[in-house]
Order: C-alpha cells, then sequence, then structure tokens
C-alpha cells in the first residue's frame, strides 16, 4: 500500500469504514464499533513470541486480544504477561468456540505448515479473518481448501508476508511496471540462513519442512515480485551437507525460473548458508537489495544513483496495521491467499522437477 492511500484510509473513521465492511464479524456485530481489531495469535513459539507479540504493542489498527496454545504453561506466562483475560485464551481443543468470542476479530495461525489448513479452516468456520504464516501450506490443494473456506464462511485471508508490507521491498516491485530501466532480463535472488538446530519441525517432512518453504519463498518472491509475472517453467535441484540431520527435506535448493516476459532468474536457498540479495538486471540498467527479506534493514541501490533505504519502525506492526486496515474498510490486502497459493504452485513445480531431473512447465 502506498503512503498516499495509507494516509487516505487513516483519515477515515473507523466506524465509517465498518460500514463498508460486508458479511464478517464486525458487521455482524451490533455493538460499538471497534477502534483497534483483536487478534488471537494460534501457536506461541518463536515468531509469536520474539515478533508477532512485540509488534502487537506497537500497531495502531489492532492488539493481542487472545492467544491458542497447547501448553498450559505458556498460557499462564503469557496471560501475565499481556493482561489477556481468561475467557481469551483457548487451546486446540476447545478453538473453536472462539466463534462466540466477539473480542477476536482476526486469528491468526503462526504453527508449522502442515497444520496451517486445519486452523485457518477451523478459524474460518468460526466466522474470524484469518491471517496465516508462511509458507501457506504443504501443497496447492491444501491452499486452495483454505482460500475456498474463507470464501465460503466470507471471511478475509492474508498470508503473513511481511517484506510485501515493507517500502524497500515496495521500491523493486513498483520498478517491474516503470519503464525507467525497460524489461527485466535476469535475477539472482538469494535467501537462507544457518539453522544450528538438530530435532526442528523444519527438518521433518511431514510437519511442511524444508528450507524451500521457509526461506526459498522469500527467493521466489524476490523474482516474482520483480517481474510482476508467474514463472512459466523451473529447473531445481537439492542438496545436502548435513545428511545426518537433513534425512527428510532439503537443506538447500537452487532453481531456475522462466518468467513469459523472457526474463530468466536464478534462486537459491538453504538453512546451511547465510545469505540474503536480490540483483535485478533490466534491459537498461539494475537494481539491488541486500539483505531482501530481513526483518529491518532491508537496503540497496539503482544503476541511476537511487538508494532504496526507507526506514520503517516495525515490519510485523506495519503488515498488521496495513492488513487490519484494510479489513476494516474493506478494500484489498495486500497479500491475500491467492498470493500464498501462487508460491505454493512453484514450490510443487520445483519439488518435481527435483524429483524428476526435469524442467517442468507450471
Ligand atoms: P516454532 O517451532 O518456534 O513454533 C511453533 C509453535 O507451534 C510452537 O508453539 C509449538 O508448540 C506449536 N506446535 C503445535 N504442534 C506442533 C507440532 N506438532 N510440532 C511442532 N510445533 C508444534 O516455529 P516458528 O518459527 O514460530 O514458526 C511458526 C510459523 O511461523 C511457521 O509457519 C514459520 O514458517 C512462520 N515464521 C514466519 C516468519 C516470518 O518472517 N514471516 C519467521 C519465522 C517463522
Amino acid at each position: 500500500m502506498n503512503i498516499e492511500r495509507r494516509d487516505f484510509l487513516s483519515t477515515l473513521t473507523l466506524a465509517g469504514a465498518a460500514t463498508l465492511f460486508s458479511g464478517n464479524s464486525l458487521l455482524a456485530s451490533t455493538g460499538p464499533k471497534k477502534e483497534k481489531l483483536g487478534i488471537a495469535l494460534v501457536g506461541l513459539g518463536y515468531y509469536s513470541t520474539d515478533l508477532l507479540a512485540p509488534a502487537l504493542q506497537l500497531t495502531e489498527k489492532c492488539y493481542l486480544a487472545g492467544i491458542v496454545t497447547g501448553t498450559p504453561a505458556k498460557a499462564e506466562s503469557w496471560k501475565t504477561k499481556y493482561n489477556i483475560p481468561d475467557k481469551n485464551i483457548y487451546n486446540y481443543q476447545n478453538f473453536d468456540q472462539i466463534a462466540n468470542n466477539p473480542d477476536i476479530d482476526v486469528v491468526y495461525v503462526v504453527l508449522p505448515p502442515s497444520m496451517h489448513r486445519e486452523f485457518v479452516v477451523r478459524a474460518a468456520k468460526a466466522g474470524k479473518h484469518v491471517f496465516c504464516e508462511k509458507p501457506m501450506a504443504p501443497s496447492v490443494a491444501d491452499c486452495e481448501a483454505m482460500i475456498q473456506a474463507c470464501k465460503s464462511n466470507k471471511v478475509k485471508l492474508a498470508i503473513g508476508y511481511r517484506c510485501q508490507h515493507d517500502p524497500n521491498i515496495q521500491a523493486i516491485i513498483r520498478l517491474a511496471k516503470d519503464p525507467k530501466f525497460g524489461k527485466v532480463k535476469m535475477i539472482t535472488s538469494a535467501a537462507g540462513y544457518f539453522d544450528a538446530r538438530t530435532n526442528h519441525w523444519k527438518q521433518n517432512k511431514a510437519l511442511g519442512g524444508g528450507a524451500m518453504g521457509d526461506m526459498g519463498v522469500y527467493a521466489l518472491q524476490g523474482a516474482r515480485l520483480a517481474t510482476g509475472e508467474e514463472p512459466v517453467s523451473v529447473f531445481a535441484q537439492a542438496s545436502t551437507t548435513r545428511p545426518e540431520i537433513y534425512k527428510e527435506v532439503e537443506e538447500t535448493m537452487m532453481f531456475m525460473l522462466d518468467f513469459p516476459g523472457g526474463a530468466r532468474a536464478s534462486c537459491q536457498t538453504s538453512f546451511g548458508i547465510n545469505m540474503n540479495y536480490l540483483q535485478v538486471n533490466y534491459e537498461k540498467g539494475w537494481a539491488k537489495l541486500e539483505p531482501q527479506s530481513g526483518y529491518s534493514g532491508n537496503k540497496g541501490s539503482m544503476s541511476d544513483g537511487t538508494i532504496i533505504n526507507f526506514p520503517i519502525k516495525n515490519q510485523q506492526a506495519r503488515q498488521l496495521d496495513d492488513d487490519c486496515t484494510a479489513l476494516m474498510a474493506n478494500t484489498d490486502l495486500i497479500a491475500p491467499g491467492e498470493e500464498g497459493l501462487k508460491d505454493i504452485r512453484v514450490v510443487e513445480a520445483i519439488y518435481k522437477s527435483v524429483a524428476t531431473g526435469k524442467v517442468i512447465k507450471i
């Protein structure tokens, strides 16, 4: 969302915006109009604990209203730390009762990827809008079921693609439509980190692990967003330097994408290497970001001397506020479920290429 649109939306009164809102819990509510939407985090692991809950202390359009956890000790400590009332605390078994809780407008699913489908569908059936972490789900079929469940229950689905809310990445996205440098010719895109853990769901296939879904979606998005196109074919190879840890999923994935406008991308992701950059070569120039998908500090430059270094207070807070502003005004989400599905369609083709050793048409 550009600055002008944010400013415009922030001048709308929320009461006015809510009247535009159709087919969801806010409109159904006959109570006083809300100034902030209530978010319930599902899964209180690293990302919820270290990033999302702190961001929810900075947001203007939403707040941490509830939690869903399978660990009673976490429920106790979060309740005290964030002043969460007992009536807004759920476990995985009684979660569906959230349907009757007017404090909760949005359920944010922050679980291992194999659990995303179940909890997105249950949240949608409870009549709540849903935010879902990346990767959206292990398969295209899962993503389609999640989108359908949200449509049938007249709620919205956003994917937690925080980078698409970052003005530094938005500068690259804008170049896809800007004639300044001409068409994209070649892209190099990398996103990975060294993961020292030896027994985590990221190494477990059944739970949706693997570098491709985790960091690979950032490398893939670098190419998709820079071209503004969807790839038409892919060739991929997987490898590992730590076979004793990466028994079921890839530690490293390298993949080449062809785009309909003629651009080619060379992308890589890994749980064994720290790397994070995007270089886009156009007909008449280049643009780069390094890092391209950090929580903060994404920055870069262009061949005409333009510096990309927009300040951003808190990326997750910006994502949450952008998405809640869109929910309240009933406008388009920056990264709806369909955007998550586009990535998983390519990820499926990448795994097919690894399995067959062939170029796969998408
Ligand atoms: P984590 O392992 O730290 O936390 C996972 C949570 O799920 C824990 O609270 C755990 O108790 C719970 N859980 C329930 N059932 C489980 C099971 N069978 N196995 C393992 N955990 C189970 O993971 P995380 O790093 O917080 O990742 C959660 C989600 O957030 C993933 O989809 C991940 O890709 C995403 N994530 C996104 C970003 C981002 O920048 N957008 C960053 C980190 C993680």
